[in-house]
């Protein structure tokens, strides 16, 4: 569904204002207790948050792709542990329902994760298998009207607080690669279910990963996402192709106010009798984050608008998490740079946005499977002679 434009204009300016006047004063005390407030929690419910991207049938905002993206654009201007809390409802912890989900899988479950009252986490990764996700070792055997699931998944986020995971095992022991893979969903407080501690971070204090471990925890066969086996390495990807268009927009907003940070702070900075910003090197630093930061959003929004139009963006969407990523990347090191001294100094937020910039690149598909995913659908378009 569209929204009208006044209504859109309308949401993106309520954002922006939850954003400056809620997220980013919160920001220090969150990085500091690494948990995010109740209070904070609280109003991204009564805001919608957790539903944007759900359909307004099963109570969310139901936005258009390239809507979801403006609004992730202004609410990654606040570090992104605060997305953290809500994205995997909106994205990985919620799209293999929306997606492929049974009607009975949409109706128990997309209400609840809409309004926030359950978390949804997506579990892909496991020890020994990140990258080569195809080749993931949890089972699910059938048993009798349901599946038993072993096996340990690896950094997942929001895991500690979840009610809901999307689980990607294996249903076909004779199959090793993606198609022997099916995708099921499991609730929290189910026996059989445990969680490791959760892991102390790099960056993004306040957002919590851990291990999701399965002891011979049985599902019924309706938690079979879509009711059909083997599927289950197809939805994650479709899911991801969203997701890397959320971390890519996300990457841009974190950017677009890094460079409002560093032009502030260069207009205040004086050395040499002036403003530094007045600097032809420094400017150089504000004008590469500027061009580089458009280009991303250009790059996220024509992804989004072309998924809206139901084209295939498997490609796009990992041009954009690629190119974005890489992005924030440099922006985040040249925020630190205009800020000299202060920029290594923890009560400066340059500091801490640096290291929460750096697991963009990381997750949802590294920088370098995303250049393999690239350059493989250029390389079979060029072969079947259809590249324009
Ligand atoms: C904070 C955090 C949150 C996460 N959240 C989730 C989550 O919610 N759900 C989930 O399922 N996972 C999650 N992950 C896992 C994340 O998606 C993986 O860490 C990531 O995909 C990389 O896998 P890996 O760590 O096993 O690295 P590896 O796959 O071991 O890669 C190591 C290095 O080798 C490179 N490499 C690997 N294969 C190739 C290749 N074919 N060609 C070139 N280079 C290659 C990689 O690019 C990388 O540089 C999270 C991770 C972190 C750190």
């Amino acid at each position: 569904m569209s929204l009208d434009p006044d209504t859109l204009a309308q949401l993106l300016e309520t954002l922006r204002r939850f954003v400056d006047d809620r997220l980013i004063p919160r920001e220090a005390e969150v990085a500091e207790s690494d948990e995010m407030p109740a209070d904070v929690i609280a109003e991204m419910r009564e805001m919608g948050l957790f539903g944007l991207s759900i359909a307004p049938e099963y109570g969310g905002l139901g936005l258009t792709t390239e809507e979801e993206m403006l609004a992730m654009l202004i609410l990654a201007r606040a570090a992104p542990a605060f997305r953290s809390i809500f994205a995997t409802n909106v994205g990985i912890g919620s799209q293999g329902i929306a997606i492929d989900g049974t009607e009975a899988q949409k109706a128990r479950y997309l209400p609840r994760l809409a309004s926030g009252e359950i978390i949804g986490s997506f579990a892909l990764t496991e020890p020994d298998v990140g990258s080569d996700a195809g080749s993931l070792r949890t089972t699910a055997r059938r048993d009798g009207d349901g599946y038993v699931l072993n096996g340990t998944k690896r950094y997942i986020t929001n895991a500690p607080h979840a009610g809901l995971f999307t689980v990607m095992a294996r249903t076909d022991p004779d199959q090793p690669g993606a198609r022997g893979v099916s995708a099921f969903l499991v609730e929290a407080g189910t026996p059989g279910l445990s969680l490791g501690a959760p892991e102390r971070k790099m960056g993004q204090q306040g957002a919590h990963v851990c291990d999701v471990i399965f002891r011979d925890l049985r599902v019924p066969a309706e938690a079979l996402i879509g009711g059909i086996e083997g599927q289950g390495f197809k939805t994650a990807m479709k899911v991801l192709d969203k997701g890397r268009l959320n971390i890519a927009s996300a990457c841009t907003g974190l950017a677009e106010r890094m460079i409002d940070d560093m032009l502030a702070y260069g207009l205040e900075r004086q050395q040499f009798g002036q403003p530094i910003a007045g600097f032809q090197l420094v400017q150089a630093m504000f004008a590469d984050s500027q061009a580089e930061a458009m280009a991303a959003r250009a790059l996220v929004l024509e992804a989004a608008r072309a998924r809206d139009r139901g084209e295939d963006v498997a490609m796009a969407a990992s041009c954009a998490k690629m190119f974005a990523s890489e992005m924030v990347g440099r922006v985040a090191d040249r925020n630190v740079q205009v800020h000299g001294g202060a920029g290594y100094i923890r009560d400066y937020r340059a500091e801490q946005l640096f290291r929460d910039a750096r697991l963009f690149r990381i997750y949802e598909g590294t920088t370098q499977i995303q250049q393999t995913i690239i350059a493989r659908q250029m390389i079979a378009g060029a072969s079947a002679g259809k590249r324009k």
